[in-house]
């Protein structure tokens, strides 16, 4: 049974700074949405928001997950990753000394997850078979697209049901753009994930996203409901297009 969220009026600060201003947005069961927005505009910290990173100071986040609601603020990043969420972070944030299957049995640390490793190591290879053949590399020798794939191999390993995905496209060439961005659509159909896709790139988002938002000061300032809407609303098009 697929997994959904919902966030309801959530804002956040850092100090001062405030960074996420009543932000609603729901992805429900099976889909994909893309979280859009350039530099500095309130990605991440919605993703740290909803995994138990930062806490809002205002706002509801839940998820529902096989039929049951649990609240998340206020709850601890690892009792949110045990709910079966996972996030593949902004940068990668890999071991590079050590190897790909070491990296790979990172994501499976929480005991919840420890059970299902061998299930979910062969998963993992056969989603990406390079990475079997490069298990025992350290991962700090690969190139960058092969970096994203452990990143979204270790996320796997915890078996989420909702998957978080902040800014894969960031470092990577474009070619590598567009593989990653396809693996990030097929591992969603082959484990029945639910997606929300933080991306700066707009092209390469709605490739495999169901709808979208579009986050400016820390405020959704658009929602599209399907990658058409949103190539055609004007602050996509001011924004990203250049038109
Ligand atoms: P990026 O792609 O650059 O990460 P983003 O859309 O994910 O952009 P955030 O990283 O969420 O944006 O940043 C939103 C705002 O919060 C920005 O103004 C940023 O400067 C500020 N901010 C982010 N992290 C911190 C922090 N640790 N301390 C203070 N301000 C922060």
């Amino acid at each position: 049974m697929a997994a959904s969220l919902l966030i309801e009026d959530v804002d956040a600060a850092y100090g001062a700074v405030r960074a996420l201003d009543g932000v609603s947005l729901k992805v429900a069961p099976g889909e994909t949405v893309a979280l859009l927005g350039t530099n500095g505009n309130g990605k991440t910290t919605l993703m740290r928001c909803i995994l138990g990173l930062l806490k809002p100071t205002r706002g509801r986040i839940a998820a529902t997950i096989e039929g049951t609601t649990t609240e998340l603020v206020g709850r601890s990043p690892e009792e949110i990753v045990d709910l079966g969420i996972a996030i593949v972070p902004e940068g990668r944030r890999l071991f590079p000394r050590l190897s790909v299957e070491e990296n790979l049995l990172l994501g499976a640390y929480r005991r919840s997850a420890r059970a299902a490793i061998p299930r979910n190591l062969e998963f993992c290879y056969d989603a990406f078979p390079r990475l079997k053949e490069r298990r025992s590399q350290p991962v700090g020798s690969m190139s960058g697209g092969e970096q994203q794939m452990v990143a979204l191999g270790r996320a796997v390993m915890c078996a989420p049901k909702i998957l978080l995905v902040d800014e894969p496209s960031v470092g990577l060439a474009p070619i590598l753009v567009a593989r990653t961005i396809e693996k990030i659509a097929e591992l969603k159909e082959k484990l029945g994930l639910t997606v929300l896709m933080a991306e700066q790139n707009f092209h390469q988002a709605i490739r495999i996203a169901d709808r979208g938002y579009v986050l400016v000061h820390g405020r959704v300032e658009f929602q599209g409901d399907s990658p058409a809407a949103l190539g055609d609303s004007d602050l996509v098009r001011k924004f990203y297009l250049g038109l």
